[in-house]
């Protein structure tokens, strides 16, 4: 999933060389336990059952992504799961709950405290910011 929308393309081009306060996506480890806390919680609907499809459009405005190589695909077009084992995070889909909560909203119910920052995917706070503001066509 990595870097895969022009979104990121944009936002990486754009922020060149001023990363300041890095901050990262969420993701979860496998010592998730499935009981399924954290899903409903995120305002970006990031989260997935382990098994289940995601899809661009759930819970934000995004009718179409471009994708990098300029296809565009539907913002309901279902997406193969992350895990088919655990709950996941769609890298893409998270801000870190940034412009709507104070904290990451899943880390804060997750009972084993599976919900980590993701090392592959740091974002800048303005990046976040953007790429909510991007979602929810703001
Ligand atoms: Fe969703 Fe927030 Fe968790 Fe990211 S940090 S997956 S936006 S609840
Ligand atoms: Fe897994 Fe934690 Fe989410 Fe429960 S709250 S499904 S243990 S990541």
């Amino acid at each position: 999933m990595r870097g895969y929308s022009l979104y990121f393309c944009k936002v990486l081009k754009l922020n060149e060389g001023l990363k300041i306060a890095i901050d990262m996506a969420i993701m979860i480890t496998d010592e998730c336990i499935n009981c399924g806390a954290c899903e409903p919680e995120c305002p970006n609907t990031a989260i997935y059952e382990g098994g289940i499809e995601w899809n661009w459009g759930g819970g934000t405005e995004l009718k179409e992504v471009e994708m990098e190589g300029g296809v565009v695909i539907d913002g309901n077009q279902e997406q193969d799961p992350v895990s088919d084992e655990f709950y996941y995070i769609v890298s893409g889909k998270c801000t870190e709950c940034m412009g709507f909560h104070e904290e990451p909203q899943c880390a804060a119910v997750c009972p084993v405290d599976c919900c980590i920052p993701d090392p592959d995917y740091e974002e800048t706070e303005d990046e976040l910011l953007e790429k909510k503001a991007w979602m929810h066509n703001e």
